[in-house]
């Protein structure tokens, strides 16, 4: 099974007031470029881990941050360099995020004939209210004249990544931002129910009552609509948060669902190469320095209970969790196991048994942190 690359690239024009990711607000190119150098260097040393069979990969991913602040020609360093460490395989898979008001026709084009064949495009909202609050650096006009852009410049693989349950967004709200993103025909679409991490300023903003807390139940008349939506579409629910048509699934993003290999370079990144999991300093400045003086920056290394992974990431696909394949791979009789934890979730109604598979109900969905929790 061919592996997968990650690359992080750290920088956007703003921070965001909801981000907790690993990055830092654009400042200079030459701070970009000696991060390209480092990240370059990085992959250029990689060493392949003793139990994996080959270098052979399938998909590369630039996540961040916001790659599409990078030129062509930082990409092209960039993928230069996975080439000379990984052989590529036909039919890859390359995925750029990018944020709406990064990008020109040149720069696109620039990354199109560089092999770049999908983008995965931050929307979040198309409310204008709602971008102002989340401080995201750009307008609603802006989506829409990227994605035009996006698809003037041949792409015909496009992700939409679209936030619900944003403070003071009414059902009514949401119905709008679905139905507009639907409209617009990306072939793929992300959806996730906001998350407030703690330290981030919306955090603090409704800590201090300036912004309503998250409504759970009102989320879950969302996921609700979004699904109806979706399907009614022609789009295919395929996991918790995303959608296709057909034969636009995620390469990239369903190995780390079924647990297969993905090497990730750059800062805060987590890699997984099939039995331990290893993760890159957080901080930029500090990982550019480790990787100039030391061409590594791993600060973190286990080795994980891939049985448990593997059985909340199975619950992560619509299709649910296979107990026999389990039962097979592990020796290990799930539903004998977790037998109490499971009953109780399927009481509260968020799992349920559906011939031989363990799969999340609908309202599952919406609390499935609740369910995973039972394997961590
Ligand atoms: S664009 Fe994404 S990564 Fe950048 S600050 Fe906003 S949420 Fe964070």
């Amino acid at each position: 099974m061919p592996a997968g690359v990650y690359l992080h690239i750290p920088f956007c024009k703003s921070r965001c007031s909801y981000c907790d990711f690993a990055t830092d607000v654009y400042r200079s190119s030459d701070a970009v470029d000696r991060y390209v150098n480092a990240l370059c260097k990085e992959i250029v040393k990689f060493q392949l881990p003793d139990n994996a069979e080959n270098n052979w990969i399938d998909t590369i991913y630039f996540g961040g941050g916001t790659p599409s602040l990078l030129s062509p020609q930082q990409v092209e360093r960039i993928i230069y360099a996975v080439d000379s460490a990984f052989l590529l395989m036909g039919a890859d898979e390359v995925t750029m995020e990018m944020n709406p008001a990064t990008v020109t026709i040149e720069s696109l084009k620039g990354y199109r004939s560089l092999g770049v064949n999908r983008a995965s495009f931050g929307v979040q909202t198309f409310d204008d209210r709602a971008l102002k609050l989340l401080a995201r650096g750009h307008d609603a006009n802006d989506a829409r004249t990227t994605f035009a852009l996006v698809r003037e410049a041949g792409f015909t693989n496009i992700s939409f990544d679209l936030i619900a349950g944003l403070p003071g967004q009414t059902l009514e709200d949401w119905k709008k931002n679905v139905r507009e993103a639907v409209s617009m025909k990306p072939e793929h679409l992300s959806l996730y129910l906001l998350e407030v991490h703690e330290a981030t300023p919306l955090a603090e903003q409704i800590r201090s009552g300036r912004q309503p807390k998250p409504d759970d139940e009102l989320a879950a008349s969302m996921y609700e609509f979004m699904i109806e939506e979706l399907t009614a579409a022609g789009y295919r629910q395929y996991e918790i948060s995303n959608f296709a048509m057909p034969g636009f699934e995620s390469r990239h993003n369903s190995k780390y669902w079924r647990l297969d290999p993905v090497y990730a370079f750059g800062v805060s990144a987590h890699s997984f190469d099939g039995v331990e999991r290893y993760a890159n300093e957080r901080d930029t400045a500090r990982y550019v320095e480790m990787i100039e003086t030391a061409a590594t920056a791993e600060v973190m290394r286990e080795t994980i209970d891939v049985a448990s992974e593997f059985a909340f990431l199975g619950l992560r696909l619509v299709e649910g969790l296979d107990l026999d394949s389990y039962r097979l791979r592990f020796g290990i009789d799930l539903e004998e196991k977790y037998k109490r934890e499971l009953e109780t979730a399927a009481d509260n109604g968020l799992l349920e048994f559906r011939a031989g598979q363990l799969v999340l109900t609908e309202r599952g969905k919406v609390f499935s942190n609740e369910v995973f929790s039972i394997f961590v």
